[in-house]
């Protein structure tokens, strides 16, 4: 299957008119059609909520389009809960995912009212001291052992250090009891990125049978199951995009043989997806500025491993075009590389794509989820611009890139920056 990038040859021209390379461009049409198909499919949930995972894309002019579609948001530090709050954000509407959370974030968390998602049990005491504990709480669960759905591996719990195991759970709930907490939410995220339908539905499973059993054994009160993030995107041009409406049928199904024969029917599910709501909707676009052959050929970009980190981080595989091209033979093999004095910063490798020239506009894809929020400063290289193209075509900045001036600010106590400008 090809993948074709969501923005024309001309309608980049003209971005890249305005605004130089590179950048990364998110496309709002998208955004807004996939948090009303996920809402769509969990519609038969009464409680249902998205809380995006911030981040993912922590972009306030992104967050406030998916605020308008009805999501929360999923934070897991103080920056995060703080760009929730000045979005108006409030209350319920926040979930606290966070571990090995530091005191401030917690009283920081607790003063927003927040849904606090509890790593571990010995956090308890530590949220008493440091915040206070609220009366509802999320707990997150840890099954351990290796998930496998029928034959298919999909993660290790074991080997994850998020979470508590089921003991810790039920001892947990037990002493949140007696402490005066009333209501209970239950929360796992067990695969990253799963291209299977099965994955979100076997997770849901795992935690209505944890919530039977609490509601059995200890009369918990129980307001929601949290699913996390994980579901996959379509990276490569073979796979197909996860199938949202019948991940939300098959949990339905579940649903109703499980919880709502057990009397749990009212529970609220929640989701934290991030990489599902934005990865497709977003990309890197850099412009090819060299052309070097030695033992390979290489083409050499505007932009490195600080505007995406995935590929050098994680081998990921990241689907380039070359605008304008679209319909062009590949029939080059290149490494498409970025600057930096790493040699893991590779873009592709060995990658079949059209001649390319200097001056071509590259298009890397799905970078609109753990983009541009995963970059750095490495080789004193700083962080592009991202750009919003409206579904009226119109586009704007909506964070300009960093300058000299912003590397140099957290050692501004000197005058070294006046002695270079
Ligand atoms: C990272 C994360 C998510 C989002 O994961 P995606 O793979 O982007 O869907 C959700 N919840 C928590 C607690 C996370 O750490």
């Amino acid at each position: 299957m090809q993948k074709k990038p969501f923005v024309s040859f001309d309608k980049l021209k003209e971005i890249t008119e305005r605004y130089p390379t590179p950048f990364h461009l998110y496309d709002e049409a998208g955004i807004r059609r996939t948090a009303r198909e996920l809402k769509d499919a969990f519609a038969w949930n009464n409680g249902f909520k998205e809380y995006f995972a911030v981040k993912a894309c922590p972009n306030p002019f992104i967050l406030k389009i998916l605020k308008e579609e009805g999501c929360g948001v999923d934070c897991a530090s103080l920056t995060e809960l703080k760009l929730a709050e000045a979005l108006g954000f409030r209350g319920d509407d926040i979930m606290f995912s966070s571990n090995e959370t530091p005191a401030e974030e917690f009283e920081y968390a607790r003063k927003l009212d927040a849904t606090i998602n509890l790593d571990d049990i010995t956090h308890i005491d530590y949220l008493a001291r440091h915040g206070g504990l609220p009366d509802r709480i999320c707990l997150r669960y840890n099954p351990g052992g290796e998930l496998l759905i029928g034959s298919v591996y999909m993660g290790q719990p074991d080997a994850s250090k998020f979470g508590m195991t089921k003991q810790q759970i039920f001892s947990a709930v037990q002493r949140l009891q007696q402490l005066g907490v009333k209501r209970f939410g239950l929360h796992a995220l067990l695969a990253s990125n799963a291209a299977d339908n099965n994955y979100y539905p076997a997770n849901a499973s795992i935690l209505f049978d944890l919530a039977i059993e609490l509601r059995r054994k200890l009369n918990a009160e129980l307001f929601m199951v949290n699913l996390s993030g994980g579901i996959g995107i379509p990276y490569l041009p073979e796979q197909s995009m996860p199938d949202i409406h019948t991940i939300g049928a098959s949990i339905r199904e579940t649903f109703g043989k499980q919880m709502s024969a057990d009397g749990l029917g009212e529970v609220a599910i929640a989701t934290e997806l991030g990489r599902f709501m934005t990865g497709p909707h977003g990309c890197l676009v850099a412009r090819a500025i060299h052309k070097k052959h030695i033992y390979k050929e290489y083409i050499g970009l505007d932009a490195c491993a600080v505007n995406l980190m995935r590929p050098a981080m994680y081998d990921a595989y990241h689907h380039i075009t070359v605008s304008g091209k679209e319909d062009a033979l590949c029939d080059h093999v290149y490494d498409v590389v970025g600057s930096l004095c790493e040699n893991n910063d590779k873009f592709a490798v060995d990658r079949a794509l059209p001649q390319i020239d200097d001056g071509d506009l590259i298009i890397i894809h799905d970078t609109g989820a753990h983009g541009y929020s995963m970059g750095y400063n490495y080789n004193g290289k700083l962080k592009s611009a991202e750009i919003l193209l409206h579904p009226d075509g119109s586009f704007d900045m909506i964070r300009r890139a960093e300058t000299v001036r912003d590397y140099f600010a957290t050692f501004d106590f000197c005058d070294l920056l006046k002695s270079v400008e």
